[in-house]
């Protein structure tokens, strides 16, 4: 951290804030330029609370050095994580991994059929949400124990590992009996006990973006699920809000390469809640490979028009396998593998 000191500042001013400084455990040295005073805080600023020093008489502002975030930093591991999610899946690394599946469970007819699509169009694993966090409560919130039962019986019968949400806390023990992968939403991004629940089990997580979350604080619940111990977080990408009304969230591709940058967590892209309309699924999926992303989280439904939830941005069972062989073709172009 270095502490920029305003003109006119008097050796006190500068004394006291160095005096902060050491109070907070960290080592002071004070640069004295023809123009400027500027304190450098020295050791590991992420452990205590600098921001009260912004407060102090003559301090101008605060200019961070190191980033938040610790375990989900690049630096920990450059060559970047490849995470297995089960039954010789992984996510990361040079191939892709393609998660599809309806956006609820519904029967399972319907959950079974869409397992066998998705796999013979080549998806890696299976998603269904069985606890549907929906914005209107008196809408279908997903069949609970059921829906994972049915998603397990699926499992079963295609072999593809189970990706699901867990919406609490106490419905954590019960997703990771049956899940292969604990989905967060993006509602839940900032629940900070559900992620440290999420951390306390031996489940990788896929965590969504929270739709008004900035990089910064993406990271740092990925680095509360971390922090307990399980360092298998992917991240995904599904899109924020913005004033725009034709999409129903804006896809914020750009966060690829900056999270590519910051940190070592792969990235998945969900362009079905990421735009909000089928028929921009395709192209978004091809652009979202072509950027970087690790893979895709994918909404497919063989009735769309019957869907119980999301059907307006499900694609068809023929739309996603002509949407696997354009990735495929795009994944080529930039190094990747399917
Ligand atoms: C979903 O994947 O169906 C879903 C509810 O996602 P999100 O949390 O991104 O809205
Ligand atoms: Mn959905």
């Amino acid at each position: 951290m270095i502490i920029v000191m305003k003109p006119g500042c008097t050796p006190q001013d500068v004394e006291h804030v160095a005096q902060l400084v050491r109070d907070r455990g960290l080592k002071d040295q004070v640069i004295v330029g023809t123009d400027r005073t500027v304190v450098a805080a020295i050791g590991d600023e992420r452990r205590v609370d600098m921001s009260a020093i912004e407060s102090a008489p003559m301090v101008e502002r605060l200019v961070p050095i190191l980033a938040p975030y610790k375990v989900a930093s690049r630096e920990v591991r450059p060559q970047g994580s490849v995470i297995p999610i089960g039954r010789g899946v992984e996510i990361g690394g040079r191939r892709l991994t393609v998660i599809a599946g309806p956006c609820s469970v519904e029967d399972e007819v319907q959950i079974i059929r869409i397992a066998q699509s998705v796999k013979l169009a080549g998806a890696h694993a299976l998603r269904g949400g069985a606890f549907k966090p929906r914005t209107n409560p008196y809408e279908f919130k997903g069949l609970g124990e059921e829906g994972l039962r049915l998603l397990a019986k699926a499992r079963a019968e295609t072999g593809l590992p189970i990706v699901t949400e867990v919406m609490s806390i106490d419905q954590v023990d019960l997703v990771a009996e049956y899940a292969d992968v604990l989905q967060i939403g993006t509602r839940n991004m900032h629940n900070f006990n559900l992620l440290v629940a999420a951390g306390r089990t031996r489940k990788p997580v896929l965590l969504k973006r929270g739709w008004s979350a900035t990089l910064n604080e993406f990271l740092l619940a990925a680095e509360y699920v971390m922090n307990e111990g399980n360092n298998m977080v992917i991240l995904c990408e599904r899109g924020i809000r913005t004033h725009e009304t034709y999409v129903r969230n804006t896809l914020a591709l750009g966060i690829i390469p900056a999270i590519k940058r910051e940190s070592h967590l792969p990235i998945l892209v969900d362009p079905s809640q990421g735009t909000g309309h089928a028929y921009m699924v395709p192209s978004m999926s091809r652009a979202a490979i072509a950027a970087g992303a690790d893979g895709l989280l994918i909404e497919v439904h063989p009735d769309p028009e019957h869907a119980l939830t999301d059907g307006a941005q499900s694609v068809t069972p023929s739309v996603f396998s002509q949407l696997m062989a354009d990735v495929q073709s795009i994944g080529a172009a930039v190094g990747r593998t399917t």
